[in-house]
């Protein structure tokens, strides 16, 4: 069952969660265009935290220049909504979904004037790709499915008509018995998972991908952050299929995916087949980080 919390904020006031609902003319639903971001809050020994609100607020509203969505609510307002939301349902911990979208008024491609509409929801969401995932890894495909080409999506935007390309990865990774998947771009090069992004390790240097086919990650930037501070020495390099399966460690990244190791690639072993050093290094800066215990990176939490 879904882990209801009390209740969804609605283009400026709350509503109860059974009561959060939209006509099925709602333009959105039909053709795609909504803008989204996924956000987590943690609990911290001084109160819960929400990780990068301001990153991720300044995300929702680059998606919605790239579309030309206006949003009727300012950067600050759709901030202070978050923190009220998780205020008003008393929950310490919680991923957060604020969604932008083209409400009901016309149909046809061309969304005309109808109404832009915002909701956030708030609910307690554990290790997106299991507890386990996150300590011994996971078993990925790489997808028959290609990331789409730069100009069809621009990828800098978080939107919602793109997932329809992930879940096709998604439904087959699952479907072969490989717990996510990995898409290549139009070009053959690595892009990222399904929902997340990825990094490899060879020879002791990190790398991920470019910003090119891929979304522009801030658990991405916050790896790439938290490595240089490590002394790790990284790059935003393309990189193929064979490298990946000839890496000595590779990992996830993603809001929801936080930092999950990587422990094969289509049928093949990577590294020790299990997490590595250097993905666990990370990782565990990284829940220091999000769970208030690095005094050095408090600039990225935002207490409720
Ligand atoms: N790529 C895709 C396609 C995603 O959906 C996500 C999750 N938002 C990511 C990468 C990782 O982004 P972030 O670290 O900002 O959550």
């Amino acid at each position: 069952m879904f882990p209801k919390t009390d209740k969804i904020w609605m283009d400026g006031k709350f509503v109860n969660w059974d009561d959060a609902k939209v006509h099925v003319l709602t333009h959105s639903l039909h053709y795609g265009l909504a803008v989204f971001e996924g956000i987590r809050c943690y609990n911290t020994e001084q109160g819960p935290a929400v990780f990068r609100l301001k990153d991720h607020i300044e995300r929702l509203f680059k998606s919605a220049h790239i579309f030309t969505l206006k949003i009727p609510f300012t950067e600050e307002e759709i901030f202070e909504a978050v923190k009220e939301t998780i205020r008003v349902n008393k929950i310490n911990s919680c991923y957060i979904r604020p969604i932008v979208f083209v409400g009901y008024g016309n149909m046809g491609v061309y969304p005309k004037n109808n109404p832009i509409q915002v909701a956030i929801a708030v609910w307690s969401w554990g290790a997106y790709l299991g507890e386990e995932g996150l300590q011994k890894g996971i078993r990925v495909k790489t997808s028959s499915f290609i990331r789409n080409h730069v100009n069809s999506n621009l990828s800098r935007g978080k939107v919602a008509g793109y997932y329809v390309n992930s879940q096709l990865a998604k439904i087959e990774a699952i479907s072969c018995g490989y717990d996510e998947a990995v898409l290549l771009d139009t070009e053959g090069y690595v892009s990222e998972g399904s929902g997340e992004n990825i990094f490899i390790v060879r020879k002791g240097i990190l790398k991920t991908t470019p910003l090119t086919s891929i979304l522009e990650g801030i658990t991405r930037d916050t790896v790439l952050t938290i490595a240089k501070d490590l002394s790790i020495e990284t790059k935003e390099e393309r990189f193929t299929r064979d490298e990946l399966y000839i890496s000595d460690e590779a990992f996830f990244t993603g809001t929801a995916a936080e930092i999950t190791p990587i422990r094969e690639v289509d049928d093949r072993t990577i590294g020790i087949g299990s997490r590595g050093p250097i993905t666990e290094k990370i990782q565990n800066l990284f829940f220091d980080i999000v769970k208030g215990k690095n005094s050095k990176y408090q600039r990225w939490l935002d207490f409720v």
